[in-house]
């Protein structure tokens, strides 16, 4: 029986070792005290990987062989809903009757109570058999979860003071409905006018007198739109609140009554007609004063989708390792079977050259995807559970929650943007190995480019991705200048003195990377001081350390953000694995294998960010000038006109 774990060395490594599963399962299980838990860690992993296996052969016999049939079927909208053709419903029918949905609730409401990370491994599983599948898939649990985690902030959730079980939460209903695989939800965010700018975002709550809301507006390209249970993001202060005046609701998209027919408070206006992921329906909305819950506070709405959107990241990343491993699996088997020129074609030395650079890239993106999900989760256990263990310190406790959550926040921007790249860079390699067959249908080469080709757009763009990787970045360097030179003495000691080779190669990469932020830091601070030069001596220590504008003095380090997240991804890819080495010796090739190719681009990238860009921010800032100068004398004359 073919499986997608048995044939994958690299994921079963982390099913096994390369895991701490034991403080995962030992958190999660309240220390293996609960009556209708596992009662140690062995048992648990047993359980862990008996999903993985089964969920390995799922979707390699039953969802990988019909990825093309479902791809050219798609879905349908017909009659105001969409509609799954038989296979599709067929696929989701078997993952519900599995109770995959429920996988990472807890047992008190319906679910297994696994980890989320053993859900992340399942997602991978799945999303190597078709991309699409795992991304409707993903809006079922993970929408129960994002009710779990938003009523337990705004205190709707009580937990068992004894025990940490919940004994009540606000959706217990709705995650109910999702654990049994009857409904799932979708995440309604972008509007017509508002995509990355969430400032822009209009679509309006309001309130009655009686305290009863509802929401007005037009929401575009929702995944999963035809589910039930919508969390939408609308503004209930005014448009230049920006940020601040965007709320949390959830909304009941329609009622099904007891003789079949369906009242919807929320209207589908069309499905899209895109490229890929045709198994999984993207809708346009539209909310005509539909009855919605406010969760949390009027004005924690972006804070909220903040909280959840980064645990969307990093299932995006585990969507695009996915795909990146079907596109390797793809262009090997191929490359070993065509012949050209009196050679199997992965003997010829730039076609080996690309597969090998593939290998190492999934396993790179892999150990980067398993840490930052791993860290995530068990910062959010600790704090959640964490006092309800025997014995727990709750200072130490506070101490190592604030360590995961730096080490999560700093790794995820990092892995959403370099898997979602490599996605679509595999996947065209994959096609390109294939020659001219890659470019017909029937391979499935074009899918897995088609597929891919969204990850670098949704759950924010790769732009988006560098540019919070470099403001995290250069906020830790104002606040801590003095950090950034011990590091940077530290990494220069080690590349000289340490007796691993490995270890002296790390160190070199760490010095480009500082280095670069060095120069990028430098930069910013000398514009600054610039800036400053002509303003009345009174005003500059404010100005040094209050007023600094996000869009005029970091230019710099925005006009370098993607090169550096590339740095800084390949840097902590570097650490992940000489982590993983010096535990496990025989992961000492792997790293030694994405050295070779990672130093090199590091040195590339560091000159580009030292020697680059100067040119065109003055062309930018004198374009900047004239504009401002039109745009000036355009407002002159609109004054005149109206005086
Ligand atoms: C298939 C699909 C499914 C989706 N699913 C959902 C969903 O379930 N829920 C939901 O709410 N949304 C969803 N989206 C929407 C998606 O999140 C947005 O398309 C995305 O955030 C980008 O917004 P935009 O399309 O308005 O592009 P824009 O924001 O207009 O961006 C256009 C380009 O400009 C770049 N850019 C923008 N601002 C900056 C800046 N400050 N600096 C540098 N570059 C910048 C962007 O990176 C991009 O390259 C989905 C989209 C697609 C295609």
């Amino acid at each position: 029986m073919a499986s997608f774990l048995d044939d994958n060395a690299d994921l079963l490594y982390y099913l096994g070792e390369g895991i701490d599963w034991g403080a995962l399962a030992a958190l999660g299980e309240g220390g293996f005290r609960h009556a209708d838990g596992f009662k140690n860690a062995a048992d648990a992993l047993g359980f862990y990987r008996e999903v993985a296996a089964l969920v390995g052969v799922f979707a390699a016999e039953e969802v990988a062989p019909y990825a093309a049939e479902i791809d050219r079927a798609g879905v349908v909208f017909g009659d105001g809903e969409v509609h799954f053709p038989p296979r599709l419903t067929a696929i989701f029918e078997k993952i519900g009757a599995l109770g995959l949905h429920g996988l990472a609730l807890p047992r008190e409401l319906g679910g297994m109570n696994a980890p989320i990370l053993l859900y992340y491994v399942c997602a991978e599983l799945l999303g190597r058999a078709d991309a699409s599948v795992m991304v409707h898939n993903g809006f079922h649990g993970a929408i129960a979860l994002a009710m779990l985690v938003l009523s337990s902030s705004e205190g709707t959730t009580t937990l068992d003071p004894s025990t940490g079980r919940v004994v009540k939460t606000r959706f217990s209903e709705e995650i109910a409905e999702i654990a049994a695989g009857r409904a799932w939800g979708s995440m309604d965010i972008t509007e017509p006018d508002a995509g990355s700018d969430m400032a822009a975002l209009r679509a309006a709550a309001t309130c009655d007198a009686a305290g009863a809301w509802t929401i007005t507006g037009q929401k575009i390209f929702i995944t999963s739109g035809h589910g039930k249970y919508h969390f939408v993001i609308a503004r209930t202060g005014p448009l230049d609140a920006g940020l601040d005046g965007l709320s949390m609701f959830l909304v009941r998209a329609f009622q099904d009554l007891p003789d079949g027919r369906r009242v919807r408070a929320v209207t589908i206006d069309r499905i899209e007609d895109k490229l890929g992921q045709h198994a999984s329906a993207t809708a346009a909305l539209r909310f005509d004063r539909a009855p919605a819950q406010l969760v949390g506070q009027p004005g924690d709405g972006f804070r909220q989708m903040l909280e959840l959107i980064n645990h969307a990241r990093i299932g995006v990343g585990f969507e695009a390792i996915a795909l990146c491993e079907a596109a390797l699996r793809l262009a090997r088997a191929y490359a070993a079977e065509r012949r050209s020129m009196g050679r199997a074609i992965d003997r010829h030395e730039l076609i080996a050259d690309y597969l090998d650079e593939m290998e190492i890239d999934v396993v790179g993106l892999r150990a980067l995807a398993m840490h930052a999900a791993f860290e995530d989760e068990i910062g959010h256990k600790k704090a959640l559970y964490g006092r309800f263990l025997p014995g727990g310190d709750v200072a130490q406790l506070a101490r190592e929650v604030e360590v995961h959550r730096a080490a999560a926040r700093r790794a995820t921007p990092l892995l959403k943007y370099l898997a979602a790249e490599k996605a679509v860079e595999l996947s065209r390699r994959c096609l390109q190995i294939h020659g001219g067959i890659g470019y017909m249908r029937e391979v499935g080469a074009e899918k897995l480019l088609r597929d891919a080709l969204v990850m670098p757009i949704y759950e924010g763009t790769s732009q988006i991705q560098a540019l919070m990787a470099t403001k995290d970045t250069m906020a830790a360097i104002m606040r801590a200048p003095q950090d950034l030179l011990r590091r940077h003495a530290q990494a220069r000691w080690r590349a000289l003195s340490s007796r691993d080779a490995l270890e002296r190669q790390v160190a070199r990469l760490q010095q480009l990377s500082l280095s670069a932020q060095q120069h990028i830091a430098t930069r910013t601070m000398t514009d600054k001081v610039r800036a400053t030069k002509g303003a009345p001596l009174a005003s500059w220590p404010a100005a040094m350390l209050k007023q600094w504008n996000p869009r005029r003095d970091f230019t710099f380090a925005l006009l370098h953000a993607e090169r550096l997240t590339r740095l800084l991804a390949d840097e902590e890819i570097a650490v992940i694995l000489a982590s993983q080495a010096h535990r496990h010796p025989a992961r000492r090739s792997l790293l030694e294998r994405h050295l070779e190719r990672a130093l090199p681009r590091a040195r590339f990238l560091h000159d580009e960010i030292t020697h680059t860009g100067q040119g065109l921010l003055a062309r930018l800032a004198a374009r900047e000038r004239g504009e401002g100068a039109g745009a000036a004398s355009s407002a002159a004359g609109g004054g005149s006109v109206t005086g």
